[in-house]
């Protein structure tokens, strides 16, 4: 893994998360994505070199949807930036890591991504996620 890519937090309201984190890092979201078949719409701060994801459900029943119905709004998952995902599936699978989802799904941001589940990882949502090449 290389590094944090980014940091998601689940919401209730994007339009009212995007002002109020607007506000606190003194500058506006730069892009808004909404990822349809994960029934979730997106946006992305950056903040110095690190990035900030905002998830509102789009749908019930939608992984956002349960979790700020179980949790409340909060953070959500950390995501890593991987050079090669079905490698570091592998690697993680040997490890003894479950993976949600093992063929990569296209995320948001231009992403290929995977998910661990959290009951094998503290109870921390890891998501991998490779750039897609363009
Ligand atoms: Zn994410």
């Amino acid at each position: 893994m290389n590094k944090i890519e980014h940091i998601g937090i689940a919401v209730k309201n994007l339009e009212e998360s995007n002002q109020l984190f607007a506000k606190l890092f003194g500058k506006p979201h730069y892009k808004m994505e909404e990822v349809k078949s994960e029934g979730v719409k997106t946006s992305f701060f950056q903040v110095g070199e690190n990035k900030i994801e905002l998830l509102e459900a789009t749908k019930e029943g939608s992984p956002i949807a349960k979790f700020v119905a179980k949790k409340g709004e909060g953070i959500h998952h950390i995501a890593f930036d991987v050079t090669d995902i079905q490698a570091e599936v592998i690697r993680l699978q040997k490890e003894g890591f479950v993976i949600l989802n093992e063929a990569p799904k296209k995320g948001a941001d231009n992403k290929l991504v995977v998910f661990l589940h959290p009951k094998g990882t503290n109870g921390v949502l890891v998501e991998l996620c490779q750039e897609i090449k363009k």
